[in-house]
């Protein structure tokens, strides 16, 4: 079965930058870790606003929340926060905006975020904690940051990987351990775990862990290169429909690709439709 027009698609999460990324790409590889990290091959791709919005048009995908990435330069942030507001105000129909900042930037971190909030943005993300110092931290360090976050009903999107498993460019070792301990921690905020939270679903059914979830949601950005689909299935079995979200992590991995592999799962035609929008518009103000 594939995608028509019949069935509503919101792809939780692209990334999109400005053309500046590409221009001084190897200045801004050294002034951001993220950004050094995630780029390193050659053939990491940069995809703009049209080009996603193509995408999305071939793919009959209706909305996309673009997101950050997890910066560590203030200024790449502003950048790329600027360039998704501004793709959104251009296209209200099509973008929904995140912002993405550091948490551990204190006060000029939650003053980016009030800024980017007034303009629109519906979340934060994609944060990643091994470069921005997260996995280090006190977690009483993000209390202001999060505090922030629940009072307006953002998201966020955070990172997430496996622990074991071949090495990646921005894998990182945020894994179910620290996932676990960091919505402990912060139990009323809405969490969305990358990449199926680097497999953390599994341990609800670890009897200690099996309502701590009630607040996060796992995506399935660019899973399709790690996992087998039936994934999609067994997760559902052990933490429920509600909490699986679509994401491509386009231009990582096609839209279609991701696509494709739920489709084609065994899942009933109402799960599908959870995964692909219902699920993501419940949390969206
Ligand atoms: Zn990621």
């Amino acid at each position: 079965m594939s995608n028509n027009s019949k069935n509503k698609i919101i792809d939780s999460m692209v990334h999109i930058l400005p053309e500046d990324f590409i221009i001084h790409k190897k200045d801004f590889m050294k002034i951001d870790l993220t950004f050094g990290e995630l780029f390193q091959s050659p053939k990491s791709k940069i995809s703009n606003i049209d080009e996603l919005l193509n995408s999305m048009d071939k793919n009959n995908i209706d909305k996309a929340i673009c997101c950050g990435f997890g910066w560590t330069s203030k200024k790449l942030a502003k950048l790329s926060n600027d360039y998704i507001i501004e793709s959104y105000k251009k296209n209200p129909t099509k973008i929904i905006p995140f912002c993405s900042i550091n948490p551990l930037w204190g006060n000029e971190g939650i003053e980016e975020i009030e800024r980017c909030f007034e303009k629109g943005i519906k979340g934060v993300g994609e944060l990643h904690p091994d470069y921005q110092g997260i996995i280090n931290c006190q977690f009483s360090e993000l209390k202001k940051f999060f505090n922030y976050c629940e009072n307006q009903n953002l998201p966020v999107v955070i990172h997430a990987s496996e622990p074991i498993g071949k090495y990646y460019p921005g894998k990182g070792t945020f894994t179910s351990k620290y996932i676990i301990e960091l919505i402990e921690f912060f139990p009323k905020n809405t969490f969305i775990f990358s990449h199926l939270g680097g497999g953390t679903p599994f341990f609800a059914l670890m009897k200690e862990f099996s309502n701590k979830f009630v607040n996060s949601y796992f995506d399935t950005a660019a899973f399709s290169y790690i996992y087998e689909k039936k994934i999609i299935e067994i997760i559902k079995d052990i933490i429920g429909i509600d909490k699986i979200i679509f994401s491509s992590d386009f231009p990582v991995i096609s839209q279609n690709r991701i696509i494709q592999d739920i489709f084609s799962t065994n899942l009933s035609g109402s799960e599908k439709e959870a995964i692909f929008h219902e699920n993501i518009s419940k949390l969206l103000n």
